[in-house]
């Protein structure tokens, strides 16, 4: 990796308004270091503490966030931009996965498994794995650490945190948070270092990738990141958890019910103003009802309540930067050039030239390009025409991402074939709901450049543990495995 600077201090300013909130003091390379210590230090006081108890540590933690949801919600509107519903529904994810771990502190199971010797059992047992490094991204501050370290807890290992640089004052709250639920605990029996946050910029996230003593690092960003992460843990082959880019297509099918189409489409192309990473970028519309099917979404499309995200009935906030401003301009230049007819997409002033917001665009474009591959992190969505439906799922598998997608049909045939493996090949595949807004019940993640990685529910929390096959004798003598004879 490329040596980077250290960052001395970082600034959050407020996507609304621009505003300056707090400087935040970088942490040194040095005090890392340290931190990672710390955190190997108390991995190995933790994986001693019995799974059920360290639940009751996770259990806190979802009563402490219950307690604070409103103060925190209102921390990511002002600092990530979402509109009030969505900060508050990011506090409630990491509510529900505190939930979904604390039962999970009783379910860590293993297997027994039949032994072709006689007496002798096999059984396959899942142990703490050890420190395990957390990187996120900026559109998720306060969730996503909650997906792996609610899991990571219970699994039995510590926690290190280096969240987002456009993001400091989220993590701070959040770490205040467990901070409380280890008092209520006994603060004696948490181990000194069990959770941490390193402030800083790739440089951080870089060093905690590369130490030999992080056994996982789990990172949530932009596929570059992610490549850069996978380089680096390869160094000492630690495991790796990545959550990278999506590029989610949605097709509607002849039959489809045109009303729920266009409010899934809407919530998935433009809430959260297209900074997710499920946002719908896609669409990929039967011949007969496109131009049904535009018409609708150019009128929907054209009243979006674009604002301040604070304000009540606001859908669109704010892009996070001008950076994402500029590479949204960017994108709908080049679409035009590719012979896109662009609607929408303008910028809006809501609060002065420090902030960004714009009105989503919808594009139909001709082909799908490059350009149309490329995950651009902003409202726009390319509208692309189908005959048959292969032809949809060739387009939509014709991306380098595989995270989400949805088809609206009501022809079962067509959702089975959607389905089925010759069918979507993301991680998510939705039939007549959209292909944003998951819920933590299912393992989270996509395949492809999106990078392999499932975090959240069903069997994800084998990610931040390590499996041991165990063979016990317990007869007097000793056969050998595959009948081989070996008299001494
Ligand atoms: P980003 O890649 O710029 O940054 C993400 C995090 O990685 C930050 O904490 C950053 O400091 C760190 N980082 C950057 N370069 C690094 C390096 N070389 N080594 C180590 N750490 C490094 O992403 P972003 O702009 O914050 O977020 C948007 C991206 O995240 C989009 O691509 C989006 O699709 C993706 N994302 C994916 C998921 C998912 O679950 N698949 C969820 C949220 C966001």
């Amino acid at each position: 990796m490329v040596a980077l600077e250290y960052w001395a201090v970082i600034v959050s300013r407020s996507p609304i308004d621009g505003a300056l909130l707090r400087e935040v003091a970088a942490d040194t390379l040095a005090q890392i270091d340290e931190k990672i210590g710390a955190a190997a230090r108390a991995f190995e006081a933790w994986r001693n503490v019995p799974a059920p108890r360290r639940g009751e540590l996770v259990r806190l933690w979802g009563v402490v966030l219950r307690e604070e949801k409103e103060a925190l919600g209102a921390l990511v509107t002002r600092e990530a931009g979402k509109i009030v519903s969505e900060g508050l529904g990011e506090v409630q994810e990491m509510i529900d996965i505190c939930d979904f771990a604390v039962g999970l502190s009783r379910q860590l199971y293993g297997l027994t498994i039949a032994s072709e010797r006689p007496q002798h059992h096999l059984v396959e047992r899942w142990h703490p794995l050890g420190p395990v490094a957390i990187i996120t991204a900026f559109n998720f501050p306060v969730a996503v650490f909650a997906w792996n370290a609610a899991l990571a807890l219970i699994c039995g290992d510590s926690v290190i945190w280096k969240p987002s640089e456009k993001t400091p004052l989220c993590a701070q709250a959040v770490m205040e948070t467990l901070k409380k639920a280890a008092r209520r605990f006994g603060e004696r029996d948490v181990p000194e270092g069990l959770f941490a946050c390193v402030q800083g910029g790739a440089e951080a996230g870089g060093q905690l990738a590369g130490d030999p003593r992080i056994a996982l690092v789990s990172a949530t960003g932009s596929t570059r990141m992610g490549k850069a992460v996978a380089a680096e843990a390869a160094k000492t082959l630690k495991r790796t958890l990545l959550e990278l880019g999506g590029n989610a297509a949605l097709i509607a099918a002849p039959s489809a019910d045109l009303d729920m189409t266009v409010r899934a489409v809407c919530f998935s192309a433009v809430g959260t103003a297209g900074q997710r990473c499920t946002t719908l970028r896609r669409l990929i519309v039967h011949e007969d009802i496109v131009d049904a099917l535009v018409a609708r979404l150019k009128a929907a499309y054209a009243s979006l309540p674009v604002g301040d995200p604070r304000v009540d009935g606001t859908l669109v906030g704010p892009l996070i930067d001008e950076d994402a401003f500029r590479a949204m301009e960017t994108a709908l230049a080049a679409a035009r050039r590719d012979g896109g007819v662009v609607h929408g997409g303008e910028r809006v002033d809501v609060n002065g030239a420090a902030s960004f917001y714009v009105r989503p665009a919808l594009v139909e474009m001709p082909a799908q390009t490059d350009l149309v591959r490329t995950e651009v992190f902003a409202p726009i969505l390319y509208v692309l025409r189908y005959k048959t439906l292969d032809d949809a799922i060739a387009l939509l598998r014709d991306v380098r991402q595989g995270l989400s997608s949805a088809i609206f049909t009501t022809d079962l045939r067509e959702a089975e074939m959607f389905l089925s493996a010759a069918g979507s090949d993301c991680g998510i595949a939705n039939v007549n709901t959209g292909p944003s807004g998951a819920e933590i019940g299912g393992a989270f993640g996509g395949e492809k450049e999106t990078g392999g990685g499932r975090e959240s529910g069903s069997d994800a929390w084998k990610a931040y543990m390590r499996r041991q096959t165990q063979t016990v004798n317990y007869g007097t003598s000793l056969p050998l495995a595959q009948g081989v004879k070996f008299d001494v």
